[in-house]
């Protein structure tokens, strides 16, 4: 008999009914603008950045728009100015060289190892080129931050880091988010909470974190903020801040606090997800598993493994075998760009140096999204499909 899988790989959990009672009452307030604040009240906008800071250990936290727009506010609170080269991972999601494009500023990509992280070395080497570091923890998988904190402050580097995939993941024990001056995360639904779309952004620096208040659109409100920097620093920036509305409303951040509360126990139970897939597919030849470092505490929202050195068309093969039991991988190294790009030569307003050594990683990423809408006998009977495909295609190849 032949298993197929009946699941649906972009199926999330509901909204927990504390979230929906919460929205229920902002809605039934009528007031949804983050600062339509009655006498006294804080506002679910500015607990949920209170809440956050003290979740990641941060001064500052700030609710935007989205983890985009969080990515760009980043680049400009701390100084970026149009022209200026901006270092970020070949291997990334389309917004992050989008947040650095839509500044003005100019990408310089650099490779991506077969742990699907930066690779430290090519960052040494281009160490010069740029001031700025975009990190992106892409697919939750976090480099040796030791490292590249070491390189960053050597060469005077300052870090942002992209946080969309590592919401409650660390680097021996300290919180990605932690390392950089700024960290930025995401709540649209795809990522750790789910508030359709939603950013927060952290920071320790009140500088910082009062020229991103102004840019998000805090008008002179910034006072009724969650987190805020001392008055002296407003008064030398909130002059020549420019407003670039992108706040959160009442309404995202009532439906994000109950989230917040449960985000370690479902890190727990990504993992959980996570495991049992690995554990699946570990041995299948031909297939490379992504191993995760000691020192990495991650959050398995996803998975990903290598068909290193597979032909295109055995790659689409594998890719069209478990699509027919139910299985939707995505190929993030596809030559055309399909559903998401991934890969730099995509973005072609980017132009960039051919990196062989990472072409060959990226040809091979396969992903999957474990939401956690599946339970641990779909992640078991998924891995087994992935396995029995991938392993006929390697064996027809082998002839
Ligand atoms: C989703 C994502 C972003 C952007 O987040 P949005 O909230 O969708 O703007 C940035 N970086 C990575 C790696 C992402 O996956």
């Amino acid at each position: 008999m032949t298993e197929i899988f009946k699941g649906n790989f972009t199926q999330q959990e509901p909204i927990p009914e504390d979230g929906i009672a919460a929205a229920l009452e902002v809605m039934r307030s009528g007031r949804l603008h983050r600062y339509n604040l009655a006498p006294d009240e804080p506002g679910e906008t500015a607990l949920l950045e209170r809440e956050f800071a003290a979740y990641t250990g941060a001064t500052y936290a700030l609710a935007v728009a989205s983890g985009g727009y969080a990515l760009a506010t980043a680049l400009r609170a701390v100084g970026v100015r149009p022209d200026d080269r901006v270092l970020t991972n070949a291997f990334t999601l389309a917004p992050v060289p989008g947040a650095i494009a839509s500044v003005g500023a100019v990408p310089v990509f650099v490779g991506v190892t077969q742990e699907l992280t930066i690779d430290l070395n090519d960052l040494q080497g281009k160490a010069d080129l740029a001031d700025i570091l975009m990190l992106s923890h892409m697919r939750g998988h976090l480099c040796d931050m030791e490292r590249l904190m070491r390189i960053c402050d050597d060469a005077g580097i300052t870090v942002i880091e992209d946080c969309a995939h590592t919401m409650g993941a660390a680097w021996k024990g300290r919180a990605s988010g932690r390392w950089g001056k700024v960290g930025c995360y995401s709540t649209q639904t795809y990522k750790h909470m789910n508030s359709g779309e939603g950013g927060l952004l952290i920071t320790d620096e009140d500088e910082i974190a009062a020229r991103a208040t102004i840019l998000s659109g805090s008008y002179m409100l910034y006072g009724r903020n969650g987190t805020v920097p001392p008055e002296d620093v407003f008064e030398r920036v909130k002059y020549e801040t420019p407003n670039v509305s992108g706040r959160m409303d009442h309404l995202r951040a009532a439906i994000l606090r109950p989230q917040l509360a449960r985000l370690d126990a479902q890190c727990a139970a990504w993992n959980d997800r996570y495991k049992v897939v690995e554990d699946g597919l570990r041995g299948t030849l031909g297939l490379t598993v992504v191993e995760r470092p000691e020192e990495e505490t991650y959050v398995g929202s996803s998975i990903q493994f290598l068909l290193l050195d597979w032909g295109d068309s055995a790659i689409d093969e594998v890719i069209a075998r478990c699509l027919k039991r139910g299985v939707e991988l995505k190929w993030f190294g596809g030559a055309e760009p399909v559903g998401f790009t991934s890969r730099y030569d995509s973005w072609r307003y980017a132009p960039s140096e051919a990196m062989p050594e990472s072409d060959r990683i990226l040809r091979g990423i396969l992903d999957m999204r474990l939401p956690l809408t599946f339970s641990l006998e779909d992640c078991a009977l998924i891995a087994r499909i992935i396995r029995a495909e991938v392993g006929a295609v390697y064996q027809a190849a082998q002839g």
